[in-house]
């Protein structure tokens, strides 16, 4: 049995009836990653001795009868920006080198706590500012299903440990789409809870008020018990919401029969790849089989998401990223001349060109002579979406649209071309601009490579994404499908 191609579910419960051990499971994925991590780059730290140490411990809580929590002793990959006590979080940044996190994140709390095994950190773009991980200042990362493609960003090392079977779980962020889209990419599933759904303590803030922890899996249920582990309040992170967690596993069903589901028109113009299109489409029809009833409907103001998110993530990532100033953490220059050389040289050494570029617009868009005229107006332009949504939702229970307008480009083809890099998130971006949570499920390839069906909630009704993604995904046989590597 190749222990690294199951899914968390499938090894839980081998774990469960003591048909295998912890340590056997972890010691297949951390071969796994040996063989295979020079050519998908998806890590950054493997954490081998942790791993192997904690697996031990809980083998012998079983072998005393004791049993394991939610996660018994599944292997959890971690993107490098999500804080793990004694490891690494560099955010792929040489800005970081040398910083080790001194505690753990809310979210790795609570993974230890259901008896998750933390197996490393997790290649990204650097800051998580990128849609393909080629702004890793570290090494690049690539897509299982062809080694030619990008694995999407930032997440991309979490989605290609996925696909690649390097780990049966793992942790992203997304601010943007950086969990959806690489999900899409890499053929694996992906959620964005709602903003406040978990916590960010310990996560390295990017936008503080669009970022959002989210789940990769190769399956639904994968993600939902994932997803269950790490929601809730945190007292550390005063935006996380007082509002019981819903049990997901009660929502894995195929009936969707009394759903109402909207095909919002505005997702589906040009610039939408046809091989993509067809894949959706298709999509939505296994969804009406499945007794969903689909109309479509209208978000006007979505087209604007991409032009008030790199606002206002840009503003939010200049004040967040002041902190990284060559005295507190990490890179410091040799040989500053005074305290104002230290910051100078020390960001302009550690930082890479994506960061740089935004830490300045964002700097010029919350100038005292731009503010009114940017920021000002991008808050607006939110706040218009988010009226878009919630007028959709008082009719509909989700709305579906493909997650990423094409399928895994090439290594390098849009490197140079930032718009034709910011516009892979075209979807994904104004779910973000609205806090509402959306998932990404396979739904078919386009030339040989993975496409992602994006099903979009209302606030706190992940239940429902659950739902609807587990009803298309048992109906079809694309989660079952892995990358030949
Ligand atoms: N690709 C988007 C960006 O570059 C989203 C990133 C993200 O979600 N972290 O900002």
């Amino acid at each position: 049995m190749e222990l690294n191609k199951l899914t968390a579910h499938q090894l839980k419960d081998l774990i469960a009836k003591k048909e295998v051990k912890v340590e056997e499971v972890t010691k297949a994925y951390i071969d796994r990653v040996k063989s295979i991590d020079d050519k998908t780059g998806a890590f950054l730290y493997l954490a081998e001795e942790e791993a192997i140490n904690h697996s031990k411990l809980l083998d012998e809580k079983i072998s005393k009868n004791e049993n394991l929590n939610a996660l018994s002793g599944i292997p959890v990959g971690i993107k490098d920006n999500i804080s793990v006590t004694g490891m690494q979080n560099t955010c792929a940044s040489k800005i970081l080198l040398g910083y080790k996190s001194p505690y753990d994140a809310h979210v790795i709390e609570k993974i230890k706590k259901a008896d998750g095994i933390i197996i490393g950190k997790l290649n990204m773009d650097e800051f998580a500012m990128g849609s393909s991980t080629e702004n890793s200042a570290f090494k690049l990362a690539r897509n299982p299903w062809n080694l030619e493609t990008v694995p999407g960003g930032s997440s991309g090392g979490s989605a290609a440990a996925v696909a690649a079977c390097e780990a049966p779980l793992s942790l992203g962020t997304d601010t943007g789409g950086s969990v959806r889209q690489p999900a899409s990419l890499c053929g694996v599933v992906g959620l964005k809870p709602t903003y406040g759904r978990v916590s960010r303590s310990g996560v390295v803030a990017f936008g503080s008020t669009l970022d959002q922890v989210g789940t990769f899996g190769k399956d639904v249920e994968d993600c939902a018990l994932l997803t269950q582990c790490i929601a809730g309040m945190d007292s550390k992170d005063f935006t996380t919401a007082d509002i019981p967690v819903d049990n997901y596993k009660d929502s894995l069903q195929k009936d969707l029969k009394g759903k109402k589901i909207g095909i919002p028109k505005e997702f589906f113009k040009e610039g939408l790849d046809d091989g993509v299109r067809k894949a959706v489409e298709e999509a939505i029809k296994v969804l009406e089989e499945n007794g969903a009833e689909v109309k479509p409907c209208s978000l006007p103001l979505a087209e604007y998401g991409l032009s008030a998110y790199y606002v206002i993530a840009c503003a939010e990532a200049s004040s967040n990223l002041a902190r990284f100033d060559g005295i507190r953490y990490g890179h410091r220059t040799k040989d500053p001349k005074d305290s104002i050389d230290i910051y100078f040289k020390s960001r302009s050494e550690g930082f890479g060109d994506e960061v740089k570029r935004r830490i300045m617009l964002g700097t010029y868009v919350l100038s005292a002579g731009y503010y009114d005229a940017y920021y000002k107006k991008a808050l607006k332009v939110r706040n218009l979406i988010k009226q878009d949504f919630q007028r959709v939702f008082k009719e509909f229970d989700a709305i579906v649209s493909p997650t990423s307008p094409t399928t895994a480009f090439k290594i390098g083809e849009r490197k140079e071309d930032i718009l034709a890099m910011y516009l892979s998130d075209i979807y994904t971006v104004p779910v973000n601009v609205a806090g509402v949570p959306a998932i990404s499920v396979p739904c078919g390839f386009s030339n040989g490579l993975p496409v992602g069906l994006q099903i979009i909630g209302d606030y706190f009704k992940e239940d429902t994404l659950f739902n609807v993604a587990y009803s298309y995904e048992q109906s079809t046989k694309w989660h079952n499908m892995l990358a030949d590597l």
